[in-house]
C-alpha cells in the first residue's frame, strides 16, 4: 500500500515540490494531502508521481512538469516553447496597470509576449485595455492564445488579445499608436553561467539570451518603440539586475523624459521606463 504520507516520506526531492507533484497527479487540493495522507493510492497514480519526481531529479522545471505557473493570480499554461512567468515580472505588469489607470480604452502593446503572462494580466485587470501581443516565434503565439482564450472573459470589453507573430514591431501596421509599450525581453548575456544552470536549462533560449551582452534585444525595442506611441504613452522594460543605469541611459538618449527604474520585491532596480512627450 502505498500513501501520501509514505511517498513524502520517501522522496528525495523537496516537500514543496513533492507536494506540487501530487496535487498534480492525484488532482488534490494541499489540504487533501493532510486529510488524506494515509489513502492508499491507486498504481497508476504512484507510477506517474515516480517518473514526474524523476524528471524533476533530473533537473525539469516544476513548472514544465505540471503544465502551469501562477503568474499575478492567474495560471498559465506553461510549455517547453515559453519563458516560465517570474515573480518578479509582476512588477511590470502593476506598472503597467498603474500607467494607464485613468485612460479611457488603453491601446497596450507586449513585445515578446512568450505565455501571455503579462499581456493577459494586463488585459485581465484592465478589461478596457485593447491589448496587442507580438512574439516572433509561432509556438509561443500558440500558447499565448491558449491562455487568453482561457483566462479573459471573452466580453471584456476591450475585446480579445490581438496576437501577431512578429521580430519586436517588424511587422506591426506603421500606423497603429499604444498608450504604452512594455516588454520582458531576453536580457541575459551571452556568456553568463546562469544559462547552464537550473530551470533555465529548459527554457527557450531565444527568450533568456540575446546571444550578446544582454541588452542588444532592449537597444532595439527602446529604439523602435517611439514609433509606436502615442503623445504622452509610455516604454517599460523588464532588464537584468545590473542593467537599470545602462536602460536608463539608453532611454534618456532616446528622448524618453521622467526616466526611471522600479525595484522588485527583492528590492533590486528591475523595471526602467519613460514617456514620449513630443
Ligand atoms: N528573469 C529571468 C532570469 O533571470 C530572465 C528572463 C529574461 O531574460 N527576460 O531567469
Amino acid at each position: 500500500m502505498t500513501t501520501v504520507a509514505a511517498l513524502l516520506r520517501a522522496s528525495s526531492l523537496p516537500a514543496l515540490e513533492t507536494r506540487i507533484l501530487l496535487e498534480h497527479v492525484l488532482g488534490w487540493r494541499r489540504t487533501e494531502l493532510i486529510t488524506r495522507d494515509n489513502e492508499d493510492l491507486p498504481e497508476e497514480n504512484v507510477v506517474r508521481f515516480e517518473a514526474l519526481a524523476q524528471r524533476r531529479t533530473a533537473g525539469e522545471p516544476i513548472a514544465q512538469l505540471v503544465g502551469t505557473r501562477e503568474f499575478f493570480g492567474l495560471r498559465f499554461e506553461v510549455t517547453p516553447d515559453v519563458l516560465i512567468p517570474r515573480p518578479e515580472t509582476e512588477l511590470l505588469v502593476e506598472i503597467a496597470l498603474e500607467k494607464i489607470a485613468g485612460i479611457e480604452a488603453p491601446r497596450v502593446l507586449d513585445l515578446g509576449t512568450g505565455s501571455g503572462a503579462i499581456a493577459v494580466g494586463i488585459a485581465s485587470f484592465q478589461p478596457h485595455a485593447h491589448v496587442w501581443a507580438v512574439d516572433r516565434s509561432t509556438q509561443a503565439l500558440t500558447v499565448a492564445a491558449r491562455n487568453a482564450a482561457k483566462l479573459l472573459d471573452a466580453d471584456r470589453p476591450g475585446g480579445e488579445l490581438t496576437l501577431l507573430e512578429s521580430d519586436w514591431t517588424d511587422a506591426l501596421d506603421p500606423a497603429l499608436r499604444f498608450e504604452l509599450i512594455v516588454s520582458n525581453p531576453p536580457y541575459i548575456a551571452q556568456n553568463d553561467p546562469h544559462l547552464s544552470e537550473g530551470d533555465l536549462r529548459f527554457e527557450p533560449r531565444t527568450a533568456l539570451t540575446d546571444e550578446a551582452d544582454g541588452l542588444a534585444a532592449i537597444r532595439t525595442i527602446i529604439q523602435t518603440a517611439p514609433f509606436f506611441l502615442a503623445s504622452g504613452g509610455s516604454l517599460w522594460l523588464e532588464h537584468g539586475y545590473d542593467q537599470a543605469a545602462n536602460v536608463r541611459a539608453l532611454l534618456t538618449a532616446r528622448g524618453f523624459s521622467d526616466v526611471r527604474s522600479e525595484r522588485d520585491l527583492a528590492g533590486i532596480e528591475r523595471v526602467s521606463g519613460g514617456f514620449l512627450t513630443a
